[in-house]
């Protein structure tokens, strides 16, 4: 992919225009971190890019983004501009395409976030803030008393950033991330939960967790529980134990699985017959929170006699005929009665034996 981004800031530099690889890209690239997320930016305006590429989409004419289509790739590019004004501490409403790339390196959030890289590979640090990148610091770019203000998704970002590097975060920035940490209500909870899964799902998610706590971040978020919860790998894992289903946009799916993982961690061991109603994936986040061996989960699992009620070789509407009544609410209790008998080994799981345990026990004689 790299490659073809090359080739891309090539055919910008042919037409006379000015084009880096920046940001996101450059910066992992010098961490040794692989992503597939590359962003250009470049001197031509949207319009000026339509006329050198093919296959443009334009996303936001107004805000000079476009994504460029290449032999099967995307790129986001922006045009070189600057922000001229900031509302509700967020999106900016005005900009200013220019043609001096420093300016617009300006207006970025972070340091290492104003790497750019030209079409011979070579590392362009217009700023001189590479440094930054080897002492492993986040810090705005500017003072961080506006840059902070103006865009309140900053904060998170820069959480995320200090999270999935490991970097730390340069004191006054710190300071300003805390301050006006109360910005962050007005922030949408999408955007706000789009941040908190990346830093959640991190392998340095204890950093995050940190991070948010120390610069007195929860309540603004609704995190009030995250000092107390047993972080996991499982975002579903976390998310659960928060308690913030309806503060937060979650699927049906999603809010299905964290309301019965609530319930599963209410029994302090698991047995087969919760490993069978809870399936491996809760149960494997159970023990993920719980901090128990995954391995000899799997191994009670693949033991199991049933591992779900497709494997009852008996459905409810057989439990129905065989005692001669119509379908009911009693039927959910006798396949429970079925599923833990036949987890047991007192009962044999064929149709036969079933039968028989169902007439002996339920058949009003
Ligand atoms: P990643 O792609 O790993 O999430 P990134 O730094 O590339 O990280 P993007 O959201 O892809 O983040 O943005 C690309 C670049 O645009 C950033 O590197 C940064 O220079 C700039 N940028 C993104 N969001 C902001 C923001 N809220 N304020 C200022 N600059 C930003
Ligand atoms: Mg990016």
């Amino acid at each position: 992919m790299e490659d073809k981004a090359l080739e891309i800031l090539n055919k910008f530099s042919q037409s006379g225009y000015e084009a880096y690889i920046v940001g996101g890209y450059v910066r992992d690239y010098l961490l040794n971190r692989k992503t597939n997320d590359i962003d250009i930016c470049s001197s031509a305006t949207p319009k000026e890019i339509l006329e050198i590429f093919d296959n443009v989409i334009v996303s936001n004419m107004q805000y000079g983004s476009v994504v460029i289509i290449y032999k099967g790739y995307k790129f986001d590019v922006t045009t070189f501009r600057k922000e001229i004004k900031y509302e509700n501490n967020r999106k900016p409403v005005k900009i200013k395409y220019i043609k001096d790339i420093k300016k617009d390196l300006l207006r970025r959030d972070f340091t290492i976030n104003t790497l750019c890289m030209n079409e011979k590979k070579e590392i362009v640090d217009i700023l001189g803030v590479r440094e930054d990148l080897e002492k492993k610091i986040l810090r705005t770019v500017g003072n961080p008393r506006y840059r902070i203000k103006e865009d309140s998704l900053r904060i998170l970002r820069c959480i995320r950033f200090a999270t999935l590097l490991d970097f730390e975060i340069e004191p006054k920035t710190k300071h300003f991330l805390s301050k006006y940490g109360y910005l962050l209500k007005g922030l949408s909870s999408t955007r706000k939960k789009e941040e908190l899964d990346c830093i959640f799902s991190s392998t340095n998610n204890e950093k995050g967790k940190k991070l948010l706590i120390e610069l007195k971040l929860t309540d603004v978020l609704g995190l009030e529980k995250l000092n107390d919860i047993n972080l996991c790998t499982d975002l579903i894992g976390i998310w659960c134990q928060l308690e913030v289903d309806d503060l937060y946009p979650f699927t049906k799916v999603e809010k299905d699985q964290m309301q019965e993982l609530r319930e599963l961690l209410s029994y302090k061991e698991l047995d087969d017959y919760l490993l069978f109603k809870y399936g491996l994936y809760l149960c494997t986040v159970y023990c993920d929170i719980k901090g128990l061996s995954k391995h000899k989960l799997n191994t009670m699992y693949h033991s199991l006699k049933i591992q779900s009620t497709k494997d009852i070789n008996f459905s409810g509407d057989d439990i129905a005929k065989v005692l001669g009544r119509e379908p009911g609410k009693y039927i959910k209790d006798i396949m429970e009665d079925i599923e833990k008998s036949i987890l047991n080994g007192i009962l044999e799981n064929n149709n036969e034996n079933i039968k028989g345990y169902i007439i002996e026990k339920y058949k009003e004689k």
